[in-house]
């Protein structure tokens, strides 16, 4: 599988606004920003894409990514008003980056359906 753009920003080969790191997870400012707070929550390993997660072998993982997108919440300040969580999967998903990533948004009010 071809190196992402996100993996670049793990080993600090581009530049990100990083707002938080742990051993196994990164967290970084969306460079397109969808709303107020817009935030991609990564694992340091290579997961490409959600199919790819296996529950059981992954469940430490995934639970890091949760407690980070509350943390960040919290931080951000919109953990009250409410937020959006979104992995988006393969084509029809919308997905650009084949790197596991969660987007952490919020700060407005959100629709649904999404587009
Ligand atoms: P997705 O469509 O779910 O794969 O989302 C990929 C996201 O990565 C998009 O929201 C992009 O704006 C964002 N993105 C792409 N390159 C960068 C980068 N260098 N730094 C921060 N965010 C990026």
């Amino acid at each position: 599988m071809a190196e992402t753009i996100f993996s670049k920003i793990i080993k600090r080969e581009i530049p990100a606004d990083i707002v938080y790191e742990t051993d196994t997870v990164l967290a970084f400012r969306d460079i397109n920003p969808q709303a107020p707070v817009h935030i991609l929550i990564i694992p340091k390993i290579e997961i490409p894409k959600v199919t790819e997660i296996d529950g059981k072998k992954h469940s430490q993982l995934l639970g890091d990514l949760f407690d980070a997108a509350n943390k960040l919440a919290k931080e951000m300040k919109i953990e009250k008003d409410g937020f959006r969580l979104v992995l988006n999967c393969g084509d029809n998903g919308g997905q650009e980056v084949y790197h596991l990533h969660m987007h952490l948004l919020g700060g407005r009010q959100m629709k649904w359906p999404p587009g």
